[in-house]
């Protein structure tokens, strides 16, 4: 029954941006250029987005929305070196759990036509239909959580916030995937709101376009190195840091990005909390008392070779276990130290 296999799930959906994020990672996964996505009122009514990525190939389309079906991994053996966002197979059987209505249409380029599925609850198809888009795929939800009326209601509720939250999402992925064109529309109520990023040739300048081009004139661009006898267990580090020599004011309380392996880390539990108290510490003990500094934008992004961690912590995929917690710490503090 359909309720159960959604309690039963190892990744809970709970809201709307909780969709949004899983598509939006499959969408960069397929290594499109264009992703959009669309809400009409405010979600609500429904969610699509749409990518012009490598498709889905037959074979796989049977099974894309069953649960631990996966494309990205071909054995366990491999998620170390995983690359991809997605790797749980989960995403697609939770979101059609939860959902009244699911349609995926894809085209590779080995399809002459395109074709559009509709999904049950369970993840089997039910119907499908010829039809003619460019390559890609484009994933349209409707009905959400009809089925479950505590998160419809919390997600009514909470739709005022979601432009916000959309906004923010874009820009999360966007400054990791600069080559990538992001747009979004929100339609709610009388409003329609539009979020474009356009691609860029690199993070720095997707920071300054999402951001404000004050923000990044007011960072610096540092990067550690691999060892010299790169080991398969090494990892280098890339940030873009407030600026002793700038007027680092202005970048208080843009928030901060942190990444590892381009993902978004928004689970700032154990490992994560000891890495943003310390580079807190070390830009606000250089900066905070001349500037007013309380909060400051920064970006790191932590680079690893296979090995380095466990990403398989959360069904949300925002946490990581690293195997030599202490070097990460060390290569951070060598290279906040070389700016501060
Ligand atoms: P995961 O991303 O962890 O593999 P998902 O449930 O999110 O799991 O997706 C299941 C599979 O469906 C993916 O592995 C991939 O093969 C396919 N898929 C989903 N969305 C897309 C997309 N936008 N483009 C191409 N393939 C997709
Ligand atoms: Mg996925």
């Amino acid at each position: 029954d359909a309720s159960v296999r959604a309690i039963s799930s190892g990744q809970v959906i709970t809201s709307l941006i909780d969709i949004v994020k899983e598509l939006v990672e499959n969408a960069v996964d397929a290594a499109s250029t264009f992703i959009t996505i669309s809400l009409e009122y405010n979600g609500m009514d429904g969610i699509t987005v749409k990518d012009n990525g490598r498709g889905i190939p037959v074979d796989d389309r049977r099974s894309m929305a069953k649960r631990y079906y996966t494309s990205k991994l071909e054995s366990f053996e491999d998620l170390p070196s995983v690359r991809t966002y997605g790797f749980r197979g989960e995403a697609l059987a939770s979101i059609a759990a939860i959902a009244g209505e699911m349609s995926i249409t894809t085209k590779t380029d080995a399809d002459k036509v395109g074709t559009i599925y509709y999904f049950s609850r369970e993840g089997e198809i039910i119907s499908q239909k010829n039809v003619s888009p460019a390559r890609g795929t484009t994933v349209t939800i409707k009905k959400i959580f009809t089925l479950f009326p505590v998160r419809r209601e919390n997600a009514r509720k909470q739709a005022t916030k979601l432009p916000a939250q959309i906004k923010h999402l874009i820009t999360t992925y966007a400054i990791v995937n600069p080559s990538i064109r992001f747009s979004s529309q929100v339609k709610g109520g009388s409003k329609l709101r539009d979020t474009v990023v356009a691609p860029t040739k690199q993070v720095t300048d997707t920071i300054s376009q999402t951001l404000g081009k004050e923000i990044s004139n007011s960072c610096l661009w540092v990067e550690s190195k691999l060892s010299e006898d790169a080991l398969s267990n090494d990892l280098r580090i890339e940030a873009f840091l407030p600026d002793p020599s700038k007027n680092v004011h202005l970048l208080n309380g843009k928030g901060y990005f942190i990444y590892i392996d381009n993902r978004p880390t928004t689970c700032l539990r154990g490992n994560l909390k000891i890495i943003t108290k310390l580079v807190k510490q070390y830009i606000l003990n250089s900066l905070g008392e001349s500037t007013k500094l309380s909060d400051p934008f920064y970006y790191l992004n932590i680079v690893c070779l296979k090995g380095v961690y466990d990403p398989n912590l959360e069904p949300s995929k925002d946490a990581v276990l690293f195997r030599d917690f202490d070097t990460v710490v060390a290569k951070l503090e060598d290279l906040l130290a070389s700016v501060y």
